[in-house]
């Protein structure tokens, strides 16, 4: 059976044999761990990619925290409407 895009450059992300726990950390130390990893690791490009354009909001991806994705989305002018209710 064929693998999917995502599948392919995610079985390839550093973090593949890592914690999860890793890449959803508590606090900003924790984000400066997960972010030097990513920083090496050779598909960020599409793992930043999927996280924006599937509006993720939780853990670093690609290098980046929710907070920096947020900033990113905003900046492109591309930000999830704030839900309502
Ligand atoms: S960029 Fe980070 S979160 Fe994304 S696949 Fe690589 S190590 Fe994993």
């Amino acid at each position: 059976m064929e693998r999917s895009l995502e599948e392919v450059w995610m079985a390839t992300g550093l973090c593949t044999n890592l914690p999860p726990s890793t890449f959803f950390p508590r606090d900003g130390s924790g984000v400066d761990v997960a972010r030097k990893i990513c920083f090496d690791c050779p598909v960020q490009t599409q793992c930043l990619d999927y996280a924006l354009a599937n509006r993720i909001d939780h853990g670093v991806w690609g290098g980046c925290s929710e907070r920096e994705r947020r900033r990113i989305l905003k900046r492109r002018g591309t930000a999830a409407p704030a839900s309502v209710g």
